[in-house]
């Protein structure tokens, strides 16, 4: 794991960054959690991984992240952070670091980041609309066609 670690941070360009701190500046991270965190900031997890790859100690840390882009699209030296975090954080998942995340509560496949998650239902104020976010898009599909399918049959069944 520690091996795919620092290809994911050399195949991202994390060793290009040049500390101007653009990527902090426009990441929604502190509207969204109401907080500024170095730690967790895009500009905190690049210095912290590109000069040691390993430490991933504070993995909490890494699931704060809402892989937006932003970042990405203003840095000046190519860094691909959205990118890193990402692949990262498919490797987590595949070595089992799974606290962390929310999965499809229908078919299980990884959603998004608990803390995300929870925001999200705070904002939206949870209930249904709670409901609605556990599940994934191709889960609604699939629920959404069968709806459908039932529909269609529904009235072959009654003549
Ligand atoms: S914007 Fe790019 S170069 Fe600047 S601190 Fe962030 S990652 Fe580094
Ligand atoms: S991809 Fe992540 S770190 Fe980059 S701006 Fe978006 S929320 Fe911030």
């Amino acid at each position: 794991m520690k091996t795919k670690i620092k290809q994911i941070v050399l195949e991202n360009n994390l060793n290009y960054c040049l500390e101007c701190g653009k990527c902090s500046a426009v990441c929604p991270m502190l509207d969204f959690y109401g907080e500024y965190v170095y730690d967790r900031s895009p500009r905190g997890v690049v210095e912290r991984l590109s000069l040691d790859p390993e430490d991933i100690e504070d993995e909490e840390g890494l699931w704060y992240c809402l892989v937006c882009h932003e970042c990405t699209f203003f840095c000046p030296s190519g860094v691909n952070f959205q990118g890193f975090m990402t692949e990262l954080r498919e490797l987590l998942l595949q070595h089992g670091y799974r606290n962390h995340a929310v999965f499809c509560h229908a078919c299980g496949s990884y959603l998004m980041p608990k803390k995300e998650f929870e925001n999200f239902q705070k904002i939206l104020e949870g209930g249904k609309t709670g409901e609605l976010l556990s599940v994934c898009q191709r889960c609604k599909k699939n629920s959404y066609v069968e709806t459908l399918y039932k529909l269609a049959l529904w009235p072959k069944a009654k003549r």
